[in-house]
């Protein structure tokens, strides 16, 4: 007999966890996107204790079918993606299949969900990665997700996490970024009780801006707008006058992605030149539209880091774009400009 098997199904979840959930705020961040790629207009967020106690996410998407529930917490299951032609131009948050299974390994998980107007939804409840409940639910079309006890079985990962400010820092962050990424969606972020940041959903990205930062750094910023063969550009960036001492309230919105990108931040600050003093940086959030093809998202689990396949031209365009929105100017004349 030969001594290679094929790990079993819960292990495999467990090893995958490991990349997939590095901290509470991972699981926020995939649960929230699940709710973006189920189309929310409205996505409630309550955490307690940094989130290791509690992470819960409700939204009014389009919900997960009741014969579905049991396969959406299996390995590589997934409703974003078809066939192969899919991996190269992803229009989803999603795609690997591998959020619910990895999170129902490491938590005790309950789902409730309903899809349609038919009302009869499904509650299910997984622990360690098992099914422990399972029943019929009354509620309206959305999802409901429920994530307690995070890493009550994997100590050593538990050991690794650092205070509740710390872990809550991630998660608000993360949360900040993509009300930031979707004017559109009305986000609530509430910690032990107490409200961190309430979007409207109406579309108004200064608004967020104003929730997020504060309504003197949102009265501080430029809107910017470019268009170029292969990319679209839209955003806020902030006058010269209004600086930070760090990175940290810099934006990069790909396709509805929040993604953090060297490229685009660099060409950005290369914009300001020497209109900001050494070592102080602006507030922005620059959203870029361009065709799925164009971004490699499958880098990393986190889909954090994306690959660019015209990574010069993006570069000169952002860089060009966020010039002429500084000197006052548009960088291309619109339709409503008359020429
Ligand atoms: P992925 O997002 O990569 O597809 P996940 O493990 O995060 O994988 O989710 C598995 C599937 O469960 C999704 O493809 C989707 O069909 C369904 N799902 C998860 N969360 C939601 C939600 N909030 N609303 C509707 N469907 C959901
Ligand atoms: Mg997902």
């Amino acid at each position: 007999m030969g001594k290679i098997h094929v790990l079993d199904e819960h292990l495999a979840n467990q090893i995958a966890a490991g990349e997939v959930v590095e901290r509470p705020a991972s699981v926020v961040k995939e649960l929230v996107e699940n709710a973006v790629d189920a189309g929310a207009t409205s996505i409630d967020i309550t955490i307690e204790e940094g989130g290791l106690s509690l992470i819960r996410v409700q939204d009014n998407g389009g919900g997960i079918e009741p014969e579905d529930m049991e396969t959406a917490f299996q390995r590589h299951a997934t409703s974003k993606l078809l066939s192969d032609r899919d991996l190269f131009r992803i229009a989803s948050l999603g795609f690997r299949g591998e959020a619910l299974p990895s999170i129902a390994a490491v938590a005790r998980v309950e789902c409730v969900s309903a899809s349609g107007d038919s009302r009869l939804g499904r509650r299910i409840r997984m622990e360690g990665g098992q099914l422990t409940a399972d029943e019929h639910a009354g509620c309206s079309q959305g999802t409901d997700m429920t994530v307690r006890d995070l890493f009550f079985n994997t100590p050593a990962r538990l050991k690794y996490m650092k205070s509740i400010q710390t872990e809550l820092g991630h998660i608000s962050d993360y949360i900040y970024r993509i009300a930031l990424a979707h004017p559109g969606i009305a986000f609530s972020l509430t910690h032990n009780g107490g409200s961190l940041l309430r979007t409207s959903g109406t579309g108004d990205r200064l608004q967020v801006i104003a929730a997020v930062y504060g309504t003197g750094t949102a009265k501080a910023m430029l809107p910017l707008r470019g268009e170029h063969a292969d990319y679209e550009l839209n955003g806020y960036i902030s006058k010269p006058e209004l600086t930070r001492a760090s990175r940290s309230a810099l934006t990069t919105v790909v396709n509805g992605r929040y993604i953090r990108s060297f490229a685009v931040q660099s060409s950005l600050l290369a914009a300001y030149h020497t209109l900001l003093p050494i070592n102080r940086f602006p507030v922005a959030v620059l959203e870029i539209g361009m065709h799925p093809g164009l971004v490699d998202v499958n880098v990393h689990p986190s889909k954090m880091e994306v690959r660019f396949s015209k990574e010069a031209e993006l570069k000169a365009f952002v860089e060009e774009t966020a010039r002429a929105a500084l000197g006052g100017r548009r960088h291309i004349p619109g339709p409503e400009s008359g020429r």
